[in-house]
């Protein structure tokens, strides 16, 4: 898509801090971080919400997650827990129609920033 925000980050044609990249996806920094190493999941084809997937990019995306999440716990010992979510469609929150997964990391109430 060539208006795309989030096919451009795959495309490298706008600047993102990379977490994770294969063939299937990429994972990169959140511009707007809701705690520090709040990151996006993106399947590198286009497609807008869950809605379009079919099991084979299901698989090839959501598959990622565990790996995703333990890079992150690893990258900071003050990480405790994590939100992983996906928001589909408007009604939803959704404000990037590139289909995404969101993880938050949480740290000690008394780190807390949310
Ligand atoms: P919401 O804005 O309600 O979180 P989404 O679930 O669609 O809706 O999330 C879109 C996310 O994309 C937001 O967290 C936003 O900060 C992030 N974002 C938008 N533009 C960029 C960008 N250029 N690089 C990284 N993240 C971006």
């Amino acid at each position: 898509m060539e208006d795309c925000i989030f096919c451009k980050i795959v495309r490298n044609e706008i600047p993102s801090t990379t977490v994770y990249e294969d063939d299937y996806v990429k994972a990169f920094l959140d511009i707007s971080q809701v705690t520090p190493g709040h990151t996006l999941l993106v399947p590198k084809v286009h497609v807008a919400d869950i809605f379009e997937y079919d099991e084979e990019l299901a698989a090839q995306v959501f598959s990622r997650i565990p790996l995703i999440a333990k890079a992150i716990k690893a990258s900071d010992p003050k990480i405790i827990g994590m939100n992983i979510c996906n928001n589909n469609g408007e009604i939803a929150y959704q404000s990037v129609f590139h289909s995404h997964v969101h993880f938050v990391p949480r740290y000690s109430k008394k780190d807390d920033f949310w």
